[in-house]
């Protein structure tokens, strides 16, 4: 089976490291490099945010992706030798809202996962460097990843499987013949293909109007910034107001993130830098002593229920979407890439398909 797989983000390079895996002769198709835009952006949190304000069918795979990124971590590292940084950091939840803390433990304890409560004075025993007084939740199980770092991973492993990688390739049209899909057309040349997957994040709005189908994924931009300080000085992912901190190995701290509607602008902005930098430098006082190293923005690919499309398009044999993963690519992406094998290999479904198809209700 020939597959062409349009877009080398997290889902394009880990859907054709699969897909290679099982035997398809695949060639991912991406417009600029490999890697570069919201999968490289993005903070590596393996959770969504606030799990108790998601849906079920977001869940589902954020615990599936949860349970078995070990694995495919160690497999990355065996195939690629480089480390993505998978590590349980924890994600320490800031809340005073009693209502919030019982929606959280009612979650968890149905969910079965743990948690610790901290009344202000045993978060200040633990948490010394957190600034002012909070009551927390900590989730200790929740691991993080260093998303640049997955991706040269996950590109070194699909370029050992002998996946094709075209960088720099444009998709400009899907190719069809009486619906039967046949192949894409890029900017340089005509690639056949018995399926092609589209997983071209923010952009695949644009790509599915080649074929007038209207796909509703739009461009969510989001900011980060970046501080450098001592190894361990800040130990765990920490959530509050809707933002975070999240602390790599090496003593980088990442702060983010905005939401905004900007189109497909990725510019950054001195607001967003400021609105960052107060909150990350009010949580954790440490930080004001020490340098903003870097600041960016990337385009989440946002559905507008917050629910990634992985499915076939029925109107075209042949056509898949694993695309509008919006705040939560990362960790669902490894499940996204299951549903996925399971569709296209016509085998029993890991998940029930029906919350992820372009019809859902
Ligand atoms: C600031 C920020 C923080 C985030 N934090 C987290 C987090 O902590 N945890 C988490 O799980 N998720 C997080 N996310 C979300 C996550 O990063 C995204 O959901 C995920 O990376 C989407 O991956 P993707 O492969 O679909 O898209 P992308 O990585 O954007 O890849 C899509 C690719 O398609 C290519 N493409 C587009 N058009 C074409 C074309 N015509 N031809 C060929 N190629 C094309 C693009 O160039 C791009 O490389 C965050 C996102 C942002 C921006």
């Amino acid at each position: 089976m020939k597959v062409v797989v349009v877009g080398g983000g997290l889902l394009g390079l880990l859907s054709a490291r699969a897909l290679s895996r099982e035997g398809a002769k695949v060639t991912v198709v991406e417009q600029g490099d490999f890697g570069q835009e919201s999968s490289w952006a993005g903070g590596g949190i393996l959770s969504p945010l606030y799990p108790w304000n998601y849906s079920k069918a977001v869940n589902d795979l954020a615990a599936w992706s949860q349970r078995y990124y070990p694995e495919l971590i160690e497999q990355l590292i065996l195939e690629s030798g480089v480390d993505p940084e998978w590590t349980p950091s924890g994600m320490l939840v800031l809340e005073d809202d009693q209502d919030q803390i019982t929606k959280a433990t009612t979650w968890a304890n149905q969910r079965d996962m743990n948690y610790i409560e901290w009344d202000p004075q045993a978060l200040a025993e633990h948490e010394s460097e957190i600034g002012g007084e909070h009551r927390g939740l900590l989730f200790p199980e929740i691991a993080q990843v260093r998303n640049p770092r997955l991706l040269k991973s996950v590109l070194e492993s699909c370029k050992r499987t002998g996946v094709e990688l075209l960088a720099n390739h444009p998709v400009t049209e899907l190719i069809h013949n009486e619906g039967q899909i046949s192949g894409i057309r890029s900017n340089q040349t005509f690639y056949e293909a018995d399926v092609v997957v589209v997983c071209a994040g923010a952009w695949t709005a644009k790509i599915m109007a080649m074929l007038e189908q209207d796909i509703q994924i739009r461009p969510v931009r989001g900011q980060m910034i970046m501080y450098r300080t001592e190894v361990g000085q800040i130990k765990r992912i920490t959530l509050m107001d809707d933002h975070y901190v999240i602390p790599r190995r090496d003593g980088r701290v990442l702060v983010g993130s905005t939401m905004e509607e900007t189109e497909f602008d990725k510019s950054t902005t001195e607001q967003a830098r400021k609105q960052l930098s107060d909150f990350a430098e009010g949580l954790y006082p440490c930080l004001q002593k020490v340098e903003i190293e870097r600041h960016w923005a990337g385009l989440r690919p946002a559905s507008p229920d917050g629910i990634p499309y992985i499915c076939s398009v029925p109107q075209y044999e042949g056509l898949f979407l694993n695309a509008g993963h919006f705040r939560n690519g990362v960790v669902l992406a490894h499940a996204s890439v299951q549903l996925l094998l399971d569709l296209i290999g016509k085998r029993p479904l890991t998940f029930d398909p029906e919350p992820y198809q372009l019809d859902r209700s």
